[in-house]
């Protein structure tokens, strides 16, 4: 999908590997989750890493709590689709074992490990790797000394954190960096966002952090990553949501379509219905949504109450219909290709849909 004129373009940052996913420059925007299962239970652990993978995560980050979570990791990595993000806090042992274990990015808090000289064991191990860190902080764990300066967790305070991290790994000689600067406070993550991307070429994983359920964390995140990739702002990102993980995935890949970033999978548009709906829009759109949710081809389905704004959204879809009564006109890129009765609604939609996508190769 080309890139709407209107969105700043990409912001310069050095190109990170991890596990082959290349991330910063001008490489896709890596969509990533986390997974929520018990990292000691590897099957539940791998079934729900497969299932995000399906949906279009290409990293995967996973918590590691403990030394039975490390153990865990070798299996998870050495069968897991995707490369394996570990996630550290307090332990800097848990971020070597599970170096040892094979992981391809290691996310800390350096912050929380303690002394430089358990963080530098860290680097050490990971640079012999060839494995990346990610220097994540979080506004609800600044630094005493940066919290007395600015007060109280801001953007400002957030950003310093960061680079300070950051540049701490820097001259120890480490450069393969990735950042993040989350806050549950969408305005100040964002304003912190921007400094740092100012400040520094390090590629940057974006989100909002405990962005909330389903719908609210939705919302929350499209706004805040909304804002920060239309200004060029974000090498990878993660939805962070209470919800399955598939969920993120797909609400990240919204967020994308919805700026023309990048695309994945169908989009389904749906009028709101008004009085002039004779037929069940809304059931029908929600049906079809659902039907499609794990399909690939990148299709447009357009599900029309009426033909009053009917017929041009349809025909500009790839497929629709304009509802009438009791029945609904079926469109095929731009061509009315039947009338059909409402019962029958559905299941032609979805076998249009899939001819449509065989044409394509999908
Ligand atoms: Fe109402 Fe027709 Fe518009 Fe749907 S497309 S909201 S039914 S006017």
């Amino acid at each position: 999908m080309s890139r709407n004129t209107w969105l700043t373009p990409r912001r310069h940052s050095r190109v990170i590997d991890v596990g082959g996913v290349r991330i910063g420059g001008i490489h896709p925007v890596a969509v990533q989750s986390m997974t929520n299962t018990d990292t000691r239970d590897t099957t539940a652990t791998l079934e729900q890493i497969r299932r995000a993978a399906a949906a279009g995560a290409v990293l995967m980050r996973v918590s590691v709590p403990d030394l039975a979570g490390a153990e865990s990791l070798k299996t998870i990595v050495s069968e897991s689709p995707v490369p394996i993000v570990a996630d550290i806090h307090f332990d800097y042992r848990l971020a070597l074992l599970s170096l040892d274990a094979g992981v391809h990015k290691l996310r800390i808090n350096p912050g929380n490990i303690g002394s430089h000289d358990r963080v530098k064991k860290i680097l050490d191990r990971a640079r012999e790797r060839g494995v990346p860190i990610r220097v994540g902080v979080n506004s609800g764990s600044l630094e005493k000394h940066i919290l007395k300066k600015y007060g109280e967790p801001c953007a400002e305070a957030l950003a310093e954190s960061a680079i300070n991290n950051a540049q701490w790994l820097l001259d120890a000689g480490f450069d393969d960096v990735i950042l993040s600067l989350k806050g549950s406070d969408v305005p100040m993550t964002v304003r912190a966002y921007r400094i740092v991307s100012d400040a520094s070429d390090l590629p940057l994983h974006i989100g909002i952090t405990e962005a909330g359920t389903l719908l609210t964390g939705a919302v929350r995140s499209a706004v805040g990553l909304g804002l920060m990739l239309a200004e060029g702002i974000g090498d990878t990102l993660r939805v962070s949501l209470a919800a399955d993980p598939v969920e993120e995935i797909r609400v990240a890949y919204r967020i994308l379509e919805s700026l023309g970033i990048q695309k994945r999978g169908p989009t389904i548009l749906a009028c709101p219905t008004c009085s002039r709906t004779r037929i069940d829009i809304i059931g029908l759109a929600n049906r079809v949504e659902d039907a499609l949710k794990d399909r690939t081809a990148p299709l447009t389905v357009a599900v029309m109450g009426c033909i009053v704004n009917g017929p041009g959204e349809a025909r500009d879809a790839d497929i629709g219909i304009a509802g009438g009564e009791g029945e609904a006109i079926l469109f095929r890129k731009g061509e009315a290709v039947a009338r059909v009765k409402e019962d029958e609604l559905f299941p032609r939609l979805l076998s249009l849909f899939d001819e449509v996508a065989r044409a394509i190769g999908k």
